[in-house]
């Protein structure tokens, strides 16, 4: 039995690292971590773990969830963008990862791994290679080949399915992953947050038809609820601009957070909710003053709308601005809007198919135009002109009159000047009326932690992803993408969930869950008292952080305070002089004394209760 031999070979071989190094028996109590049955630890020692704090923020972290996430020892920068995880955050991370994993499973989709080394030619197969910017990371093997590393994986998804998928019997089919993604984002910053290299989960589904793919996107939003929920998450989900093809193609998820990079409109009525970026309103505003004739007006150094609202006596809403923009690939347009309203540049994108515009400079315009910044006008323009839907509620504005200091009054779209195309054109604010029902819009900020996407056949058509159909025709593949950031799904957590001290962790993705003080290590019978409460609550399945290091309470305390872990538990000579140990809840400071006696069943039950809360 030559494997038995090796394995008592072994065994003696440690016995003697273990005598040589004068520890003896004691090597494996000395680390005294503990392991489940899956073997994730459930128990670990402070004094042998490596999770440095700090009193400091580094000067560079400028949200609250960056700075604690180094102070707390959770992840350390390595380049711009680029981060290490320590065990800390790491454990945070697979909490993510689990709870993912779980409701990707169960509703169907097929854990797969992807390379992230990807060849250059898929890339222009999919006329990506050069479309995608330099966030694309661009690179080449020792053969000279171009390569990518992966930002995204839906070339090499379509390149697998197109070989595998034949009919439609080999479909529905949802395909996930968990991965390493570079992007080389030109604003890393935030830590996790916006990363140039970062953890995504994403999952693409294949379909035979519209039916079959509004199903599995459905499915995937519910998958994304339950996920969220299950991670103690407030969050929203909200409309997202989904390109020119428009229509509710595309929700995002978001962690309601101030820091959030993304502005999010909501109705406070109706279930409205919607980025932004393509957020709709109602009629913002309605005119109702009389019409009049066209009117030249002298209007001396009025270039800009403040000041000839001023000058006219009329409200900034009844001025026409007319900006020129030159379009990416096509002839300037002539973009008109109310005087006090925003243009949206994603909207302004959707209404000229996709191709990006780019304001004229006053330079640029006046030598297009002839006409100095400020009196730019659409009456008698040759060029195309696009006007927001509320220009067209107007009776008598007041717009530029194509030569300087001078525009019209009361000028009126269709009479006075014509407009090629009417589109919903600007930022819609606070207070607008909600597009669905009119009752008013809000504004939030959030951070953009999922997206489920209709992708429709933009892929299988240029990568030829097809499939035989019922009838025996051949058709492409309809596809959807879906992703999750992990990272950054951690790092809004603490964004969301924090006060001065520290972090406060819900329980399903605290590092540990209890923190286990002993204030006196070296009291015997405080020390020993923690240890064996350590080991009930392990094997209770409860995991927990003991801070076994000889230091001051007053530092240990402040150090739970900061990593946040949700239960923290204090043994003392004090407390163990009435049998009680002290419980803590991280999230409202609450304090219960508990009998020392079944202590640990006591504990447990408070972990369960606070991961109950959160499960969909
Ligand atoms: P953003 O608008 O924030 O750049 P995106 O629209 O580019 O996001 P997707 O391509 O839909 O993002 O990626 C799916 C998910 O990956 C996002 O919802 C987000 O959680 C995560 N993610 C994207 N970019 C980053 C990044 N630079 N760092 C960390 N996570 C990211
Ligand atoms: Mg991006």
């Amino acid at each position: 039995m030559p494997q038995d031999t090796e394995i008592k070979n072994t065994e003696s071989q440690v016995d003697k690292l273990a005598d040589a190094s004068g520890q003896g028996a004691s090597v494996e109590t000395k680390f005294e971590t503990k392991v489940d049955a899956t073997g994730e630890v459930i128990g670990q020692k402070l004094s042998a773990y490596l999770a440095p704090t700090m009193k400091e923020s580094p000067a560079e972290a400028e949200i609250v969830s960056h700075k604690l996430m180094i102070r707390a020892g959770l992840i350390r920068k390595l380049a711009a963008g680029i981060y290490s995880y320590l065990p800390m955050g790491l454990r945070s991370l697979r909490k993510v990862e689990r709870i993912i994993r779980t409701e990707m499973n169960r509703f169907n989709a097929r854990e797969v791994l992807l390379p992230s080394v990807q060849p250059a030619e898929l890339w222009k197969e999919s006329g990506r290679f050069d479309k995608y910017g330099p966030e694309l990371l661009r690179f080449k093997d020792r053969h000279d080949r171009d390569c990518v590393y992966g930002p995204t994986h839906e070339e090499v998804i379509t390149d697998l399915i197109r070989r595998e998928v034949r009919s439609f019997r080999d479909l529905p089919l949802n395909l996930y992953q968990i991965q390493t993604k570079f992007r080389d984002e030109i604003r890393p910053r935030f830590g996790l947050m916006r990363g140039r290299e970062f953890i995504m989960k994403d999952a693409y589904s294949f379909d035979a038809d519209d039916q079959g793919a509004d199903l599995s996107y459905r499915a995937m939003y519910q998958a994304y609820v339950n996920i969220f929920t299950n991670c103690g998450l407030r969050f929203a989900v909200v409309e997202a601009d989904s390109g020119p093809i428009g229509g509710s193609f595309s929700h995002e998820f978001m962690v309601l957070a101030d820091s959030g990079e993304d502005a999010l409109a909501f109705c406070d009525q109706c279930s409205y909710a919607s980025n932004l970026e393509k957020a709709k309103t109602g009629d913002y505003l309605i005119y109702d003053a009389p019409e009049a004739p066209l009117e030249k007006a002298h209007t001396p150094g009025c270039k800009h709308v403040p000041r000839l609202a001023a000058y006219m006596k009329t409200p900034e809403s009844s001025i026409i601005k007319s900006m020129l923009f030159e379009v990416e690939g096509g002839q300037p347009v002539l973009v008109l809007i109310p005087g006090h309203r925003e243009i949206n540049l994603i909207k302004l994108k959707n209404a000229l198919d996709g191709a990006s515009p780019s304001l004229a400079s006053p330079e640029e315009a006046e030598r297009l135009t002839g006409v100095p910044m400020g009196f730019v006008t659409p009456v008698g323009a040759k060029v195309k002109i696009l006007a927001d839907l509320a220009i067209g509620r107007m009776a008598n504005g007041v717009v530029g009159a194509g030569e300087a200091d001078y525009h019209f009054k009361n000028a009126k779209p269709g009479r006075d000047f014509k407009v090629d195309q009417y589109w919903d054109l600007n930022v819609a604010t606070q207070g607008d009326p909600c597009p669905h029902c009119g009752a008013q819009l809000t504004l939030k900020r959030g951070i953009e932690v999922g997206h489920v996407f209709k992708l429709g056949t933009k892929y299988s058509q240029s990568m030829g992803a097809k499939f035989m159909n019922r009838d025996g025709n051949e058709a492409p593949i309809i596809m959807g993408c879906y992703g999750i950031g992990l990272g950054r799904t951690v790092a809004s957590s603490v964004e969301q969930s924090h006060d001065s001290d520290g972090i406060i962790w819900p329980m399903a993705l605290a590092p540990f869950q209890v923190a286990l003080l002993p204030l006196q290590v070296q009291n015997e019978k405080v020390f020993q008292a923690a240890l064996s409460l350590y080991q009930e609550l392990t094997d209770l399945g409860v995991e927990t952080l003991l801070d076994d290091r000889d230091e001051r309470p007053g530092l240990k305390f402040k150090d739970a305070d900061l990593l946040g872990l949700p239960l923290r538990v204090t043994v003392s000579e004090k407390g163990l002089a009435n049998q009680q140990i002290e419980l803590k809840q991280r999230k409202n400071r609450e304090v219960t004394m508990l009998p020392l006696e079944n202590a640990a069943k006591a504990i447990k039950q408070w972990r369960d209760q606070a991961l109950k809360a959160f499960l969909s």
